[in-house]
């Protein structure tokens, strides 16, 4: 496509996605009307306690149903929008997604989490607190918990001081907090120690090949040590079969997510699958 525009052109490429300027733009118009004709939806992916086989929830993970390119990842979209207002709009419709599903699972006598993942924009933005309280206004308090914010472990490391003092006011709205992608940031350990995390995710990239790679199993091992010293509950992302669900349970990490247990799904497809989950153990 660079050819064809001419010799004298030139096009402007991002170094991480290959996306050129214009495709950018185009994407970000299209923002508005995927929100108003419900092209995006949150996916679901179980978090299983590995010890018990038994569902604790789900992390919501968004797809964008798009009219002609079909179905797109995160990846596909989410980086263009960031530091732009559509962050904070997609943000806002994750958040109220979120607490429908709750909702819904309250009605049904169901007792699942939910997991969602914040843009680093939105949960840095004066909106954000505003926007959490305005999400949960409805929920029960005793379902608050069950909404689990995940910060990546470098948007925590962006402005230490605010973000402690943000998740501390997260978590006096009666949510939980979650450290996504531990290990890929540049935490200190005193500052592990004084973050306000209720979870620490070990980032995928150590446990998919932990098994093959020592270095990889010595890192997950210290981050679950850490965590049980300092009290936080620790979930491995990234489990592709069941000899790693294993070793992470000898390891000390109850609780993990991964293709071995299910893909990310739409929402009554995970409704049929915790089903199917559910009957298959108590036979
Ligand atoms: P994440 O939060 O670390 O989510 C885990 C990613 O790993 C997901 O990719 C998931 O589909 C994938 N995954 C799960 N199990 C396995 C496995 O066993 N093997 C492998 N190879 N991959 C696995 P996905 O859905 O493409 O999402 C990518 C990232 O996009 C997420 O990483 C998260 O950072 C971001 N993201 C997803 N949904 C949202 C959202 O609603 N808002 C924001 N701000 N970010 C989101
Ligand atoms: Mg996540
Ligand atoms: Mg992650
Ligand atoms: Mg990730």
């Amino acid at each position: 496509a660079a050819k064809e525009s001419g010799k004298n052109q030139f096009q402007i490429f991002d170094l991480e996605t290959h996306v050129t300027r214009k495709e950018r733009v185009k994407i970000l118009e299209q923002i508005p009307e995927a929100l108003q004709k419900r092209q995006l939806e949150l996916f679901l992916q179980p978090k299983i306690n590995i010890e018990q086989q038994s569902i604790l929830g789900f992390e919501a993970l968004i797809r964008w149903n798009h009219p002609e390119e079909g179905l797109l990842t995160p990846i596909q979209f989410l980086p263009h929008l960031e530091y732009t207002e559509y962050a904070i709009a997609v943000g806002r419709f994750v958040l109220n997604e979120a607490v429908r599903f709750l909702r819904y699972w309250q009605d049904h006598g169901v007792s699942c989490s939910i997991s969602v993942n914040l843009s680093p924009s939105h949960f840095l933005s004066d909106h954000f607190l505003g926007d959490l309280a305005g999400s949960i206004a409805g929920l029960d308090e005793a379902m608050r918990p069950r909404l689990i914010l995940e910060i990546l472990e470098t948007t925590a490391l962006d402005d230490a001081r605010s973000v402690i003092r943000l998740l501390t006011e997260c978590r006096a709205l009666g949510v939980e907090v979650s450290m996504d992608d531990f290990g890929t940031g540049y935490s200190s350990l005193d500052y592990f120690r004084k973050l306000p995390a209720d979870e620490i995710k070990i980032d995928r990239s150590f446990v998919t090949d932990m098994l093959q790679d020592p270095d990889d199993e010595m890192i997950v091992g210290a981050i679950i040590g850490l965590s049980k010293h300092f009290r936080r509950r620790v979930i491995a992302e990234g489990i592709e079969n069941k000899a790693t669900a294993d070793k992470l349970l000898q390891l000390g990490c109850v609780i993990g997510q991964g293709y071995h247990f299910a893909r990310p799904m739409p929402f009554s497809e995970a409704m049929a699958w915790a089903e199917d989950f559910n009957t298959r153990k108590s036979v």
